[in-house]
């Protein structure tokens, strides 16, 4: 009867999964701007939660530092500084450029060319990057390069879902599949 009871407390006592590197990990959040009171920049009430691989880079480390060690049902309330989020405001990042760059046939898109409009670029090296129009003048524009976040405090209030190991095909993906990530 011994093996009985020995596989008996084996389950009994089945350590919680917590936050670590390679984990699978899903929280319902809510971003707010600058405190938890602050504007709702984003949130996942009424949605699927979010599915990341921690410890792999796919999040801000200050986020993921703060969810080390938790587990399933445990919540969260944590600022980020912009600092170490997306970054200060950067006024060295509004670039002018003369309009004809955004030139398509021989014709410069004016209605493409407004301010708040958000413009997919492609440098020499091939590499894709949004800018903002920022200002427009007769034959030059003002691109913003910041992250639309930057210069912004973020406060994330929310809880665990689930922690679970991240399968083989997850770790080379990079990225969730299932619930909260790719359905591939
Ligand atoms: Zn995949």
């Amino acid at each position: 009867m011994y093996w009985l009871k020995a596989k008996h407390i084996h389950h009994f006592y089945n350590f919680p999964m917590v936050i670590e590197p390679n984990k699978v990990v899903l929280v319902h959040y809510t971003l707010t701007e600058g405190t938890a009171e602050g504007e709702v920049i984003e949130t996942t009430e009424g949605r699927d939660p979010l599915g990341f691989i921690f410890g792999v880079g796919m999040m801000i480390p200050d986020f993921e530092s703060n969810l080390t060690g938790k587990q399933a049902g445990d919540t969260f309330a944590f600022g980020i500084k912009a600092a170490n989020a997306y970054g200060e405001y950067d006024e060295t990042a509004i670039v002018e450029v003369p309009k004809e760059i955004f030139e398509v046939d021989g014709k410069i898109p004016e209605d493409l060319l407004v301010v708040g409009n958000v413009l997919p670029l492609t440098d020499q090296q091939g590499n894709h990057f949004e800018g903002m129009v920022a200002w427009v003048g007769l034959d030059k524009v003002k691109v913003d390069f910041n992250h639309p976040m930057a210069g912004v405090d973020l406060f994330f209030t929310g809880s665990v879902e689930n922690v679970r190991e991240a399968e083989e095909a997850e770790l080379s993906h990079g990225h969730v599949h299932g619930e909260g990530g790719h359905h591939h």
